[in-house]
């Protein structure tokens, strides 16, 4: 009798099978109950004496209180930096680098603490906290270490100088590192900081202000001011600012554009997208589905990056759909702690409000939704990896940035019909392109109007490689020699 032959791109049977939990330890990190702002070196009560919750999303338990700064507590933290700055500007750049480079190795050190932070705090897997951010985030202070007794020779025949106190506003899915990615090469340059954290994420921040402790940074060359987004437009107003550099929405990113109008204030903005993920009939499949899966699905989708949009040439479409539908299959949703979990926690019950209107905007416009069955946990925030077909370019689900782990599937015939597809959005911050020609990938790159294009791979980052886009999705590159000129002045 012969066996019964199962299809060629089936996944092996999981169904009936359970793994057993792996929790990384909680108790790996100790939060104190009520958090100050931390300005010249010290944790200082507020002056606006009020303070907020932040939260677990994967549990809705509370974590710490952590002070609301208002203006006047900004304007301090500005001259706090102002007075470090006098100094620290000074100081040999051979020492400055060594500053930076004991930042990296404590971040090393205390990697898992800080992980588990991250997890606990924004509802990221542990898995991706523990393998991406905070490699990533020490490898940027190790990158910008390199760099900072060498502008001169980064800017041959022009001379580089600081620009004074940077004000510097991050958002909620990269907490640590996108931390990392703005300090690092501010403090290799010169300039000293006033950072604000995500109100739903302010924890691994204040942790990083012990980290600063830990090495030695000069009182007043690192402030965190914790906040909302109004804590966030005080510092943009503040006097004694001398650049801004903003990651987050669109929308905030225009308002403080408008802000800095007629003001001297060097910007750089780095917002919205929604990502093509160009898939071509000559791909090697199977690892294209595993990069679509890391395009959308990483980090819950929360991700200025996403390959949002899978365009898929029409003779593999149904082919890579199902394929697509059995890894999702696959996907693990649940407790962040679990080394196990592929999908972890939605960030805030604010961003699954935003991604559930968006889905059901998806439905109601006609395009066809495939969940696969998963069991959500019963508290905190959640959402099913989802995936649309049917998807047009009209569509909201094709047009806006969901922030989440949806993704929208369209077609496409030829390169210069995928061009146009692609390029078909007010976003350019990244695209994917899975082919078996490189001259193709070459070709495809020329024409995209996306900051990084990702040749067969996606969500690959380096500090070495500059970051950032075009159109709505900002301007000014992080990242590379080229994230140092954002921090200087010529002259
Ligand atoms: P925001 O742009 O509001 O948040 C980013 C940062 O800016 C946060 O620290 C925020 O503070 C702060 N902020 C808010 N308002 C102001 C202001 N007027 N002036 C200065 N700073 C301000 O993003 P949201 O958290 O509201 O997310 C909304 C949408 O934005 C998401 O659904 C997603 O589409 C997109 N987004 C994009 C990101 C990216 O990396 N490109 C990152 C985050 C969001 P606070 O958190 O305290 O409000």
């Amino acid at each position: 009798m012969g066996a019964v032959e199962k299809p060629r791109d089936a996944l092996p049977v999981t169904a009936g099978w359970e793994y057993a939990s792996s929790l990384e330890g909680r108790e790996i990190v100790s939060f104190e109950e009520r958090y100050g702002l931390f300005i010249g070196g010290d944790h200082v009560t507020p002056r606006s004496r009020s303070w907020f919750t932040t939260v677990s999303p994967s549990t809705e338990e509370p974590l710490a209180e952590v002070a609301q700064a208002g203006p006047r507590d900004v304007a301090l933290a500005v001259e706090a930096a102002q007075e470090a700055f006098e100094r620290w500007s000074t100081w040999r750049p051979a020492e400055r680098a060594k500053v930076l480079f004991r930042i990296a190795r404590v971040l090393q050190e205390r990697a898992r603490e800080l992980a588990v932070a991250e997890s606990l705090d924004g509802g990221k897997p542990i898995k991706e906290s523990r393998d991406v951010d905070l490699p990533l985030a020490a490898a940027h202070f190790f990158y910008y270490a390199g760099w900072a007794d060498k502008l001169e020779y980064a800017f041959p025949g022009r001379r580089p100088r600081p620009l004074g106190v940077a004000a510097q506003i991050v958002p909620w899915n990269f907490p640590l590192l996108m931390l990392a990615w703005k300090i690092a090469p501010a403090l290799a340059c010169g300039n000293t900081v006033v950072l604000k954290p995500a109100e739903t994420t302010p924890l691994t921040a204040l942790l990083f202000a012990d980290v600063c402790r830990q090495a030695e940074v000069p009182p007043g060359v690192v402030n965190i001011v914790t906040g909302d987004g109004s804590t966030g437009a005080h510092l943009v107003r503040a006097d004694g600012i001398a650049k801004v550099a903003f990651t987050g929405s669109t929308e905030v990113g225009k308002a403080i554009q408008r802000e800095l109008a007629g003001r001297d204030i060097p910007l750089t903005l780095e917002l919205g997208g929604k990502a093509a993920n160009i898939v071509f009939d000559d791909c090697a499949l199977d690892q294209a589905v595993e990069g679509i899966v890391n395009g959308i699905y990483f980090n819950q989708g929360h991700v200025c990056c996403a390959g949002s949009r899978l365009l898929v040439q029409e003779s593999i479409h149904d082919q890579l759909v199902r394929k697509l539908k059995r890894r999702m299959a696959t996907l693990r949703v649940g407790d962040p702690l679990d080394k196990n979990t592929d999908v972890g926690a939605i960030n805030s019950k604010a961003q699954l409000d935003r991604i559930t209107e968006l889905v059901q905007s998806g439905t109601d416009e006609g395009a066809e939704l495939y969940q696969p069955p998963c069991r959500l946990p019963e508290k905190g925030w959640w959402f099913a990896p989802t995936v649309f077909t049917n998807v047009a370019q009209s569509h909201r689900i094709a047009q806006e940035e969901i922030f989440g782990p949806v993704l929208s599937v369209l077609t496409f015939r030829t390169p210069d019909e995928a061009v146009e597809k692609a390029n078909n959005t007010m976003y350019g911050l990244s695209a994917g392109v899975w082919t078996e020609k490189g001259s193709r990938i070459l070709w495809m790159a020329d024409r995209l109007r996306s900051g990084v294009v990702w040749g067969n791979t996606f969500n690959r980052f380096d500090p070495a490689s500059p970051f950032g886009g075009y159109k709505e999705s900002g301007f000014g590159r992080e990242g590379g020699r080229h994230g140092l000129e954002a921090y200087l002045r010529f002259e």
